[in-house]
């Protein structure tokens, strides 16, 4: 495997970082998931865009203009073997004398990138959808950044692998006498489904703007599929036709058991299925472009 690391691509087993990195001592770092079919990069835009708001939001300079990533991505690409793979890109503050604050003056961040072979959800797990749990959302107030610090993320998605799920759907306590709300999965978006309408949570501080999520509201919006960014009050997730879960690698899926109980028919509705496929075709218009 080829990575890129501040400026060179080498061989996986020749990247080394000091243990000074604010990224291995604090977390003091940003980071994007990319995904790439037919060794294209898929909503590069989206992706850098985020990236940006990301680092203005832990006020770390950005090295490179979106015409050098978008270099440096295809020159990471063409290195590496799969036709679909992932990209996995991270920014720290950079090597320095261990302190809270930030170096001054200011340090070289460091830049960090490697590729993985991607691949879609398998048919059978498409066939059953996935199952999952609900948990307090215990994260910070700027779920907004995607800052690599993971550490409750981590936690709140092994507690559902500890109960045999794929995802932990995220729910915050409401404010005075306002029930508790979604907010997304441990690392995903989550959409509710009710009555033939799609119900999103709104892009606030606290969920990542996810750039799948903002896929699948477009497809809704191109065919005429009723839909509503809004709060999604806890009650409403228990209550719901369909669960969906977005994301970058995952695509879409189907939740069909929450909490160990089944979630509508227990099985993939009808709203999955659409969604689904106009993912499938919106992809292979986009690649094809
Ligand atoms: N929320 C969280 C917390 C995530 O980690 C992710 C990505 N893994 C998402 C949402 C989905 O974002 P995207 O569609 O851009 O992959």
């Amino acid at each position: 495997m080829t990575i890129f690391l501040n400026g060179e691509f080498m061989p996986i087993a020749e990247a080394k970082i000091s243990v000074l990195d604010r990224g291995f001592i604090f977390g003091d770092g940003v980071y994007e998931v990319i995904p790439v079919y037919s060794r294209r990069p898929f909503r590069l835009a989206g992706h850098l865009h985020r990236l940006q708001q990301s680092l203005d939001g832990i006020k770390l300079a950005n090295l490179y203009s979106d015409n050098e990533w978008t270099a440096i991505i295809n020159e990471l690409i063409a290195r590496n073997e799969a036709q679909d793979q992932y990209l996995y890109l991270h920014i720290t503050r950079g090597v320095a004398k261990r302190d809270h604050a930030f170096p001054n003056p200011p340090v070289k961040p460091t830049v960090f990138m490697m590729s993985n072979p991607l691949s879609v959800p398998p048919a059978d797990l498409l066939k059953s959808g996935v199952g999952a749990v609900t948990a307090q959302d215990n994260r910070w107030l700027r779920c907004d950044i995607k800052a690599i610090s993971l550490l409750p993320n981590v936690l709140l998605r092994q507690m559902a692998v500890d109960a045999g799920c794929a995802e932990t759907i995220l729910i915050r306590p409401g404010s005075n006498n306002e029930p508790g709300f979604m907010t997304e999965g441990a690392a995903s978006n989550i959409f509710v489904v009710k009555d033939g309408r799609l119900l999103a949570p709104p892009k606030d501080n606290l969920m990542l703007p996810g750039i799948t999520y903002d896929v699948i509201l477009e497809i809704a919006a191109a065919n005429g599929i009723p839909h509503e960014v809004r709060k999604i009050a806890v009650t409403e997730v228990f209550a719901a036709d369909e669960l969906l879960l977005t994301s970058s690698t995952k695509e879409v899926l189907a939740i069909t058991q929450l909490d160990g109980t089944p979630v509508g028919s227990g099985k993939p509705g009808a709203m999955f299925a659409k969604l689904h496929k106009l993912y499938q075709e919106y992809k292979q218009k986009v690649m094809r472009a």
